[in-house]
C-alpha cells in the first residue's frame, strides 16, 4: 500500500472501493440527494454511518503504521456493523468496560484480539473480564493502578497484563479529553518500572501503554513525541535492565509498546487533515528500537468520525434581536459534543424545505442552530454562516461518527435516534429508532418484578457465546 505524503489523494490499493482514499471526508463531500432521501425514508434525527469510509480510514492507518498492531478504541462507536467492519480489516478491539468487551465478543473478536483497559474498574467489570479470560486466555487487561493488580490477583487472575503508565504529558482538544497528565489514568512515570517488575512475578506482563488524550494534531506533535520517547525509554529499561550493583532485575519480554489513540480529525472546514504518515514517522522515530516489541496504537475517533453524519430537520426559524435562531429536531441528547466540549461540527443545509431555492443559491446568513431541549447549552452552533435555512430543510451535521451516537441519552424523555449503515451502495437500519414505549421499559420491568431488583446478573455474558449469531434486535 502506498500513501502519497500530504497529497490530496492518497492511493489505497487495499482492493476495496474506488481506490481513492482522501485523508478526510468533509460534510460537503457527501451526496446531498442521497442524504435527503435517507432523511425522508427513515425520518430525523438520523445517524448515517458509512462503513466503506470506515474501511478507508482503517486502510490509511494500516498504510501509515505498517508494522504496528492497531486496536480500535471501541468507545468511539460500538455499533455492531462498525465493529464487524473493523474486525474485518484485522484490527483488535480496545474496550473500556465489561459492556464493550461483551459487544466486541458478540461481533466476533476472539480473546486474543481483545484488550480491556481497566480505569477504576467496578468489581462487576473485573468479575466479568476474569470470567471471559477463563475461556479466552489471549485477552489482555491493561491496568493503571497497583490496586487493580491486587484486585485481579484476588480473583485468581494470573494472565496477560499490560501496564498503563501516566506519562505526565497530555494532548487534546479540550481539558476534559486530556488524559495523559490526569492522575486518574495510569501509574506515575517514575514508579512504572518498579510496578511492572513486581507485576511480572504475578502476571504475564506483555506490554506497556499510555494514552495522552484525544486530539493529536500538527500543533501537538511535540507532546506526542515526548510521550512516545518516554515510553521507549521505559520499555528498554524493562527489556534490558541495567542497574548498577548486584540486584539487576530480570528482564521482561514485552510484546508491545502501546502509545494510545488520539489521532485528530479536522472538524473545521479550514483545518487541514492530519498528516498520518508524518505522525507515524514521528512516532517510530521517538520510540526508537525496543528489542522484541512492536508498536501498538489505539485509534478511536480517526476510524469513525468522518464516516458519520447526523441528519436533522428544521422545525422553526425565529428572527430575534440577537440574530436568527433555527430550531431543529436534533439536540444535545442526539449529539452531546457541542454542549459538553464546545465542539465544532460542520453543518450543511441540504434544503428540501419551504424555500424552493436550492441552498447553493440562497444568501448565506449567520444563524444559531438550537435543539428542542430545555437547556441553554442545547445548541449545535452559534452565529454560523449557513445557506439561509427554511422550515422543513434537512441539515447534515458533519464528522459526527465518533462519540456521537455513543453519547446519546434519553434526557427530556427523548427517544434515541435511528442509525443507518451504508455499505457497497446499500443502506440498512443498524439501530432502530427508539419509541416512546422504550422510555418506560425499565420502569415497567421493575413493576413486573414487584419492585425487587433481580438484575444482579447484569454483568453476566449476555450476547456473546451461544447467541452471538443472533440478529440485531
Ligand atoms: C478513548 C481512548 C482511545 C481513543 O481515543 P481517540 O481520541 O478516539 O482516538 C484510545 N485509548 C484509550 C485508553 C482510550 O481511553
Amino acid at each position: 500500500m502506498t500513501v502519497e505524503h500530504g497529497g490530496d489523494e492518497a492511493g489505497a490499493d487495499g482492493g476495496v472501493g474506488s481506490g481513492i482514499n482522501p485523508p478526510v471526508r468533509r460534510v460537503s463531500d457527501w451526496d446531498a440527494e442521497r442524504l435527503s432521501a435517507l432523511a425522508d425514508a427513515h425520518d430525523t434525527p438520523l445517524y448515517v454511518q458509512d462503513l466503506d469510509r470506515v474501511r478507508e480510514n482503517c486502510e490509511r492507518l494500516l498504510a501509515a503504521f505498517r508494522d504496528a498492531d492497531v486496536r480500535y478504541a471501541v468507545k468511539a462507536h460500538t455499533g455492531r456493523a462498525v465493529l464487524e467492519t473493523v474486525r474485518g480489516v484485522g484490527f483488535d478491539a480496545e474496550c473500556a468496560s465489561a459492556g464493550e468487551v461483551d459487544r466486541a465478543l458478540a461481533a466476533g473478536f476472539g480473546g486474543d484480539r481483545l484488550h480491556y483497559t481497566a480505569v477504576n474498574p467496578p468489581a462487576k467489570d473485573l468479575d466479568y473480564v476474569v470470567d471471559v479470560a477463563g475461556s479466552e486466555p489471549g485477552l489482555t487487561v491493561t491496568v493503571g493502578a497497583v490496586d487493580t493488580l491486587d484486585r485481579l490477583a484476588e480473583r485468581g487472575y494470573d494472565g496477560r497484563v499490560c501496564l498503563r503508565v501516566n506519562p505526565g504529558v497530555g494532548a487534546g482538544h479540550h481539558e476534559k479529553v486530556r488524559t495523559g497528565a490526569a492522575a486518574k489514568f495510569g501509574v506515575p512515570d517514575d514508579r512504572a518500572a518498579a510496578v511492572a517488575r513486581e507485576a511480572s512475578g504475578r502476571f504475564d506482563v506483555v506490554g506497556i501503554h499510555a494514552h495522552a488524550g484525544s486530539g493529536i494534531d500538527p500543533d501537538q506533535l511535540d507532546a506526542h513525541r515526548e510521550l512516545v520517547s518516554r515510553m521507549g525509554d521505559l520499555a528498554r529499561s524493562l527489556v534490558n535492565p541495567r542497574i548498577d550493583g548486584e540486584d539487576t532485575p530480570d528482564p521482561i519480554d514485552l510484546e508491545y509498546v502501546d502509545v494510545g489513540g488520539g489521532f485528530g480529525v479536522p472538524y473545521r472546514e479550514e483545518d487541514p487533515a492530519l498528516d498520518l504518515p508524518a505522525v507515524a514517522d514521528a512516532t517510530r522515530g521517538a520510540l526508537g528500537d525496543v528489542p522484541g516489541a512492536t508498536l501498538a496504537i489505539e485509534p478511536g475517533r480517526y476510524v469513525v468520525a468522518d464516516a458519520g453524519v447526523l441528519l436533522t430537520r428544521v422545525n422553526t426559524v425565529k428572527p430575534t434581536p440577537d440574530g436568527t435562531v433555527v430550531g431543529v429536531d436534533a439536540g444535545m441528547t442526539d449529539l452531546l459534543r457541542p454542549a459538553m466540549y464546545d465542539a465544532y461540527h460542520p453543518i450543511r443545509n441540504l434544503g428540501g424545505g419551504d424555500d424552493r431555492e436550492p441552498p447553493a443559491e440562497r444568501p448565506v446568513t449567520p444563524v444559531t442552530v438550537a435543539g428542542p431541549i430545555c437547556e441553554t447549552g442545547d445548541t449545535l452552533c452559534r452565529d454560523r454562516p449557513l445557506a439561509r435555512p427554511a422550515r422543513g430543510d434537512r441539515l447534515a451535521v458533519g464528522i459526527a461518527g465518533a462519540y456521537g451516537y455513543e453519547m446519546t441519552s434519553q434526557y427530556n424523555s427523548r427517544p434515541r435516534p435511528a442509525e443507518v449503515a451504508l455499505s457497497d451502495g446499500d443502506a440498512r437500519v443498524a439501530r432502530r429508532r427508539e419509541r416512546l414505549a422504550d422510555l418506560t421499559t425499565l420502569e415497567r420491568d421493575s413493576r413486573d418484578r414487584g419492585g425487587t431488583d433481580r438484575s444482579g446478573a447484569d454483568a453476566s455474558r449476555t450476547e456473546s457465546g451461544a447467541d452471538a449469531g443472533e440478529v440485531d434486535r
